[in-house]
């Protein structure tokens, strides 16, 4: 889950120059390739990029399904590629528009799997974690506020999950400061980048002034923080806005010539991207304090609906991962207090 939510659209940046190599097939720096595969998703189709090489590297995997691979083996045939020539397959983030065909691409080619090593277990046994984790979430909307008729429609948030993923077998984990090698000799360095997901890389193409940034900047749209469990071993909660924040501040200082995002076009102004997609987060917290000012206290649920109405079952889970995200933010810098002592949570200015 946890689609970026669209709600928060701005004018796209200055596109980078691209050249057109066929009907889904793009240049976007020396034998990088950009490929569209649609997803059935708000976010249309989500970006998939080929290195070109002896041993080429693609980097993520479209949705599941036997589309998205028809339309990429579609694209690479017509630069004289096969998927079965796939030597390591690079994950950007474990969502599913990303990650869920890894498994099939591994099938078909017997590459390696590489994403953020937090999320191998994840993608390893995406069954049984949503099983496992299904309670939690279950009792995190009763927190929020919301009755017992609306929280037992989640019971199969489950099952939802099973539908649109599909474990991946022998991933390696990769982390921030990692160096990938392969496309004819490449250098890909790995920069960890939470808060759209927990598990969130770009990838920085070391000579070809290339990043790729899957959902951590995107051109038009602010990524959802997409809230999320801890992992065994987190010192700390995960906290996906607070930390998002933070890389966002990262990026911000990196040098490209051109942006690779895992949705829309290619761009060129990524510290001015990062800028913007912090100030539309400054803006929106800005709303939480003033609502939390004028009606509080309140339930997470209240302060959604006063965010964003009422809204499809589903974008419940990235509306409240907003609000949570923001309740993040504003009670770790002393803004907002929340109230855990009764079954419900409570929200109010400090
Ligand atoms: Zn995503």
């Amino acid at each position: 889950m946890g689609e970026s939510d669209g709600t928060s659209s701005t004018a796209a940046p200055g596109a980078a120059d691209e050249r057109r190599l066929g009907e889904r097939r793009f240049e976007i720096a020396d034998g990088i390739w950009r490929i569209p595969v649609p997803t059935g998703f708000a976010s249309g189709d989500v970006n998939l990029y080929w290195f070109e090489g002896p041993d080429p590297i693609l980097v993520d995997t479209g949705v599941l399904g036997d589309r998205s691979l028809s339309v990429l083996s579609d694209a690479l045939a017509e630069g004289g590629r096969r998927i079965e020539d796939v030597r390591t397959l690079l994950l950007t983030h474990s969502h599913v528009d990303h990650a869920a065909n890894a498994w099939r691409i591994r099938e078909v080619s017997g590459c390696q799997v590489m994403i953020r090593r937090r999320a191998v277990r994840r993608l390893s046994d995406i069954d049984a974690i949503a099983e496992a984790e299904t309670p939690g979430l279950l009792a995190f909307l009763a927190r929020c506020g919301f009755s017992d008729d609306n929280v037992a429609k989640f019971s199969g948030f489950s099952r939802v999950i099973r539908k649109i993923s599909h474990a991946c077998p022998g991933l390696i984990g990769i982390d921030d400061g990692d160096v990938v090698r392969g496309a004819g000799g490449r250098t890909i360095r790995v920069h960890a980048r939470p808060g759209h997901s927990s598990s969130d890389l770009v990838y920085e193409v070391e000579g070809a002034g290339v990043l790729l940034t899957g959902d951590h900047v995107l051109p038009t749209i602010t990524p959802n923080p997409t809230m999320e469990a801890s992992e065994p071993g987190d010192a700390q909660p995960y906290r996906a806005l607070p930390s998002y924040r933070d890389s966002l501040g990262m990026t911000a200082t990196m040098h490209c010539n051109v942006v690779g995002p895992g949705h829309g076009m290619p761009f060129g102004d990524l510290a001015g991207r990062c800028r913007t997609i912090l100030a539309l987060q400054d803006r929106r917290l800005k709303d939480v304090r003033r609502i939390v000012g004028d009606r509080g206290p309140m339930t997470p649920k209240d302060l959604s609906l006063a965010l964003f109405g009422r809204v499809r079952m589903w974008d419940v889970y990235l509306t409240l991962s907003e609000v949570r995200g923001a309740m993040d933010v504003l009670e770790m810098d002393g803004t907002l207090i929340v109230d855990r002592d009764g079954p419900v949570d409570r929200v109010s200015i400090a």
